[in-house]
């Protein structure tokens, strides 16, 4: 799954602790995302919260403020209705598998962050995940993908991304790092390891030595 390298790359050691546990969304992005299935249309508070509430009945009520605060944000900008929601797209001589949050009618796609923006550009995740969709469409369609949107609902920011070749580069590496890990490799944890306020800290304290004297 696309989801899986993108949690590789955010941590690769943490990814093996945690490769058999489900992940779950947070509440956040239940907002985030029932929104997006009305941008291009005008977004109604309450209609909106009504979906939320059945989809995730136990959500927190404090979070149809966060929604307003989005659909603020979103609201200062025009967006393309969507002609598509949800498409599946898979790539089998990669043995990929992801998820398309928006298509519109000029063909252009999104996926929805419930993250605010950068100033400019986009995080290194966002990058990976529209380089592995535009594997998984081109392999689907035959057709050369240039790139796609990031839509950061709760500052109403969509950002397009064109795929460069060392996102494609990227994807692969960590498809080589996924499987070795799906495999019971243990990964070489990050340099930069041990991270403050990661529960497996105290693991990653007694290798990273190890690491860096293997190095230098
Ligand atoms: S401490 Fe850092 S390197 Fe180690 S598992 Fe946690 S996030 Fe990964």
């Amino acid at each position: 799954m696309i989801s899986d390298l993108v949690r590789v790359h955010a941590c690769p050691v943490r990814f093996y602790y945690e490769r058999n546990n489900a992940v779950t969304e947070s509440d956040r992005y239940a907002v985030c995302k029932q929104l997006s299935y009305h941008l291009g249309k005008p977004l109604e508070e309450d209609a909106i919260w009504n979906e939320i509430v059945t989809v995730r009945q136990k959500i927190d009520p404090a979070l149809k403020e966060y929604l307003g605060i989005s659909i603020t944000s979103c609201n200062k900008q025009e967006w393309k209705p969507s002609k598509e929601t949800d498409v599946r797209v898979f790539s089998n001589k990669y043995g990929l598998a992801g998820m398309i949050d928006r298509i519109t009618d000029d063909g252009a796609f999104s996926i929805i962050r419930a993250a605010g923006a950068m100033p400019m550009g986009t995080y290194a995740a966002d990058r990976l995940r529209i380089a592995a969709i535009a594997l998984c469409l081109e392999e689907m369609t035959g057709n050369e993908v240039e790139g796609g949107y990031v839509e950061y609902i709760p500052d109403g920011v969509s950002r397009y991304h064109a795929v460069q070749p060392r996102d494609r580069r990227q994807v692969i590496a960590l498809l080589h790092k996924y499987k070795s890990i799906v495999d019971g490799q243990f990964p070489e944890p990050p340099l930069n390891a041990p991270c403050n306020r990661c529960k497996y800290k105290e693991k990653c304290e007694s290798s990273v030595g190890h690491r860096l004297s293997e190095l230098l």
